[in-house]
């Protein structure tokens, strides 16, 4: 069959190469007030003075290009997006119908507490279920993202060892931390001392031992951590802390391993912090609006962020007065769509429900890893929570990188996992599946894994050159990063 060129394709040109001179989107009535020089009118610096290859199209032009550009875009309401350590779950729609009901959605921040009680319940509402999950004390709900909370409950370790007259300069960080802990510590003034793992991929509790000394504020740990392990050794890891005058804190960004089953205050937890966007189901990716909230132990609730909500006679209302706080560390109060999100998907999915996401969310990422442990490398056996991590050692000996099979999975429709991370795993393959998954998704992803790992065996060349279904197969990634190309040249297309 002679190939023909199907009318809307996934090869939609690119605006400029719809142009053609003297088109344009609107039509002006004829100027009936007198003309003015817009140099004169703005300004010559505003003014520019030739506009060289701008696009000029009419507008059901500019609306299809863009409508059919959007539908290239992989999404969670589209297919399974197995990105590792990001919690790509699917996001119900109930959610976002709450979280526009009027009242919520049009709230002003300047709004007088007075006319603000029931949004005043949400966030202490919200602030004492996640701290109920969590087993501790307290908790605000203000960081706007992990990595925020991570600053966040830093600095309240900082604020609590100096209120102790005790500062101290070193984080302890394990190597299979997410890039962001050592960030963290570093941007809250610490020296980072490194912690490498045991050939079980979790804390060699022996070498932390011997770190642990009256320089360390405390240890970041992330539990599960990054390659979807369990550290079983938490509570002996935080009585080591506790008994040398340091903290222990959790990032708690796959909290959905542990909700409803485990509750990091009672293994030890001084402070930690919870990803909303993550766990707790807002639509992300993209830059999108996050939160960061952050629990602790009693100890450190005075230094917690202002403004903090107590009950007055009156109502509910913002406390100011907390001179040991840390003061503020966002404008307002967070970023109250997404705490809404949150506690309407706490209260849809109850105690129960909230297990049963867990328990299932464990159960397909196990289930992942048997489908594909006979075809790709697993550095470390140990049952997985609710991630797991290949590594292409087997492919690399043909020459395929992890990079090249995540580029293969876009040609089988998938959107790829998370490629190279963790760093103590080299070469990783990085997948948490999520639990709302079905099985039969998980089998159509399965399939196209071991479909790979059988092509590279086959033809390893193909899927170093993959993928072949869209616009653009491979890019200089290095040189788009270092120096992308953002002014549009003409060229000659066939
Ligand atoms: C996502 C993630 C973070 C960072 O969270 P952001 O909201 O992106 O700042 C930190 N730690 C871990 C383990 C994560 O998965």
């Amino acid at each position: 069959m002679s190939r023909v060129r199907r009318h809307v394709t996934l090869d939609e040109p690119l605006l400029f190469e719809r142009s053609s001179p003297g088109k344009s989107g609107c039509q002006l009535p004829p100027l009936d007030v007198p003309e003015v020089d817009a140099e004169q009118a703005l300004g010559s610096n505003l003014v520019r003075r030739e506009v060289r290859g701008f696009p000029e199209v009419s507008e059901v032009e500019v609306v299809r290009h863009f409508t059919r550009l959007s539908s290239w875009n992989y999404a969670i309401d589209l297919g399974l997006y197995p990105l590792g350590s990001c919690t790509m779950k699917y996001n119900p729609r109930l959610n976002e119908a709450v979280a526009r009901i009027d009242g919520i959605a049009s709230a002003h921040p300047y709004q007088p507490e007075s006319l603000s009680q029931g949004l005043l319940e949400i966030q202490r509402t919200l602030e004492a279920f996640l701290g109920e999950i969590c087993g501790m004390d307290a908790v605000t709900l203000q960081p706007a993202a992990g990595a925020h909370g991570e600053l966040t409950g830093l600095l309240l370790i900082r604020a609590y060892h100096e209120a102790n007259g005790d500062p101290r300069r070193v984080v302890l960080i394990p190597d299979s931390a997410h890039g962001t802990n050592p960030a963290t510590a570093s941007i809250a003034g610490y020296d980072v001392l490194e912690i490498a793992s045991n050939a079980s991929g979790m804390i060699d509790v022996a070498r932390l031992k011997a770190a642990v000394d009256d320089s360390v504020a405390a240890l970041m740990v992330t539990n599960p951590n990054t390659v979807g392990i369990f550290e079983r050794d938490i509570q002996e890891v935080a009585r080591i802390l506790h008994a040398g005058g340091a903290q222990l804190y959790m990032d708690g960004a796959n909290m959905n391993a542990l909700a409803g089953i485990a509750r990091p205050g009672d293994f030890g937890v001084d402070v930690m912090h919870l990803n909303l966007h993550k766990t707790f189901s807002t639509p992300h990716g993209g830059g999108g609006p996050g939160a960061g909230p952050v629990a602790v132990r009693e100890h450190l609730e005075p230094f917690l962020p202002l403004p903090r909500i107590f009950d007055d006679p009156h109502g509910l209302r913002f406390d100011w007065d907390r001179p040991k706080s840390i003061g503020r560390v966002r404008a307002f109060y967070g970023n109250f769509g997404v705490l809404v999100r949150a506690l309407s998907y706490i209260l849809a999915h109850g105690g129960d429900g909230l297990r049963n996401a867990t328990v299932d969310a464990v159960l397909n990422a196990n289930y992942v890893r048997k489908g594909l442990e006979g075809h790709y490398d697993l550095p470390y056996n140990a049952a997985s929570m609710h991630e797991c991590v290949f590594s292409d050692s087997r492919q690399s000996r043909r020459g395929v990188k992890t990079g090249d099979i995540a580029k293969r999975l876009i040609d089988y429709g998938f959107h790829p996992y998370t490629v190279s991370f963790p760093l103590i795993v080299r070469g990783a393959l990085m997948i948490e599946p999520t639990e709302t998954e079905s099985k039969r998704e998980l089998d159509a992803f399965i399939s196209a894994m071991q479909a790979i790992a059988e092509e590279v065996e086959r033809d390893a060349d193909l899927v170093r050159k993959a993928p072949f279904n869209t616009r653009t197969s491979r890019v200089d990634e290095t040189r788009a990063a270092r120096k992308p190309v953002v002014v549009w040249e003409p060229r000659s297309r066939k």
